[in-house]
């Protein structure tokens, strides 16, 4: 008995590593509700990685403080229906619900339909982001493809190969130009 309990114990900790990262969900962060939503055909072809250009986060309080700044700017300032973003990542190593996985994001030019755009919180012009972030942001389009919102054939891009733009940040770029399925030229 102890031993089965061991075992399911184990497989269960095993799935949590292997599947989806920590996913903060909207009401936990303290969104406000969106003013429309386009449905995203899916599975996408691309993931769009960005960086928020704005403050760092280290604590669930602090990375839900600024997700709720950035979302009040998309919705206010650029007057958009909701946050731009799919997915926010922050070095606290959790993910934030942005659009989620189902709905057009706000967050490139011409691609936000075919796309899911990740963006991770901080500046990462001249640093990386942290382990906990890079790890969160990995397992997430582990996530995506295996709940079936992304292509198993997907194609990891950085905002600056799709439009004229610096994000993700020159030190963000070097990393993921390294990962997995990275194109940079369309
Ligand atoms: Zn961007």
């Amino acid at each position: 008995m102890l031993l089965l309990t061991r075992v399911v114990l184990l497989s269960a900790l095993c799935a949590a590593a292997l599947g989806c990262p920590r996913i903060i969900s909207r009401r936990q962060w303290g969104a406000r509700p969106p003013r429309n939503r386009v449905p995203l055909r899916t599975p996408v072809p691309y993931v769009i990685i960005h960086h928020t250009a704005g403050n760092p986060c280290t604590s669930q309080a602090s990375c839900s403080r600024q997700v709720r700044g950035i979302q009040n700017y998309h919705m206010d300032t650029q007057r958009w229906p909701d946050i731009g973003y799919n997915f926010l990542i922050g070095e606290d190593g959790n993910v934030y619900e942005g659009r989620g996985w189902s709905t057009v994001g706000a967050h490139v030019m011409y691609w936000s339909a075919k796309s899911l755009g990740f963006s991770f919180l901080g500046n990462f012009s001249s640093r990386a982001p942290n382990a906990a972030a890079l790890n969160a942001a990995k397992s997430l389009i582990q996530c995506v493809v295996s709940k079936g919102f992304l292509s198993r054939s997907y194609f990891l891009k950085g905002h600056r190969n799709v439009n004229p733009t610096d994000c993700p940040g020159n030190a963000l770029y070097k990393v993921i130009s390294r990962w997995p399925r990275f194109k940079g030229k369309p």
